[in-house]
């Protein structure tokens, strides 16, 4: 069997010059726990890995801008944004369900570039970085971009990254005063196991009207899926039963699941209907 190649630039430039050379077997590694657990399972035998820990310095980060978005660097490992204080005063709803994933262990190394990198439509954080309205920034040797998370996530492990791309940094826009938020974690198998269904919900009420509001399903679905025809159902109403049960029944309709061993579609649709029924309670409930 080849060895496999093991590379560990020093600099950012330093990766973006070996990914330009557009090697297809070529492939970054943060934590390295995904990339693990699939090479572990057969699924993928990489014949040149770019390790990233020598630029952990220059891609960990989380901190203010100018105009007070959040910035956290690409390879700030999970546990770093788990109990980061601006995180906690800001967004506690990352905080809080930074607890739950996996277990301690991996949330030490693994890194917020790998698991958006990732593309698995089955994690915790990509839903709640959505409905924020979250950018990640891109670089290559051939200049940088930002992406909206809705243009990032393209499908089942799919993102719109080029091969030569590496994700720096994930941009949180400023905290909108009023805006509260949770998020539901359903699991099938043990407690700290990835998601059957995933649901954020982010809104502000103003005189007891919802001005703002934001539905992000992940886990049910190919990618994170924001539901605009279920937010349409509370936008400008009081929040009440009435109009918590037409959002939960719309999404029951609307969201078309993918079956896994975690849930058949039928079950996951109302998982769905369930917990944007509860995590809507959960917000009247606080208002
Ligand atoms: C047992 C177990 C349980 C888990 N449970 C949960 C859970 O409940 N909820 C949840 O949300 N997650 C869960 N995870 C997933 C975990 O969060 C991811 O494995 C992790 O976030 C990936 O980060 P990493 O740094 O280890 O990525 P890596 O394994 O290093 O990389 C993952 C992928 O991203 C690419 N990549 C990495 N960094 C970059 C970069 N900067 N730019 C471009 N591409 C990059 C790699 O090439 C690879 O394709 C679990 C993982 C394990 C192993």
């Amino acid at each position: 069997m080849e060895d496999t190649v093991w590379m560990e630039p020093d600099t950012l430039q330093g990766v973006k010059e070996i990914l330009a050379q557009g090697d297809p077997e070529i492939r970054v590694v943060s934590g390295g726990t995904a990339l693990s657990l699939i090479m572990k399972q057969g699924m993928f035998d990489p014949k040149k890995m770019i390790s990233l820990k020598k630029v952990k310095n220059e891609l960990s980060f989380i901190r203010h801008d100018e105009e007070q978005n959040i910035r956290i660097g690409s390879m700030t490992t999970l546990r770093e944004i788990e109990i980061d204080p601006l995180m906690k005063a800001e967004q506690p709803v990352i905080t809080e369900a930074l607890a739950h994933v996996a277990n301690p262990r991996i949330r030490y190394v693994a890194s917020l570039g790998g698991n958006l990198a990732h593309g698995d439509a089955h994690l915790d954080l990509p839903p709640i970085l959505m409905a924020l309205g979250a950018k990640i920034k891109v670089e290559s040797s051939k200049g940088d971009r930002w992406l909206e998370l809705h243009d990032f996530f393209q499908g089942y492990y799919e993102t719109a990254m080029e091969s030569d791309e590496i994700l720096t940094e994930v941009l949180i826009p400023k905290k909108i005063e009023g805006l509260r938020g949770t998020y539901f974690k359903y699991t099938t198998l043990s407690n700290d196991d990835w998601p059957t269904v995933g649901v954020a919900v982010f809104l502000k009420t103003v005189e007891g009207i919802v001005a703002d509001v934001r539905i992000v399903i992940s886990a049910a679905t190919d990618k994170p899926t924001q539901l605009p025809e279920v937010e349409q159902c509370v936008r400008n109403k009081s929040l009440n039963e009435e109009t918590i049960m037409e959002a939960a029944q719309k999404a029951y309709e609307v969201v078309e699941p993918l079956e896994d061993l975690r849930g058949s579609v039928w079950y996951k649709k109302e998982m769905v209907k369930v917990h944007i029924k509860r995590a809507l309670e959960q917000l009247k409930t606080e208002s």
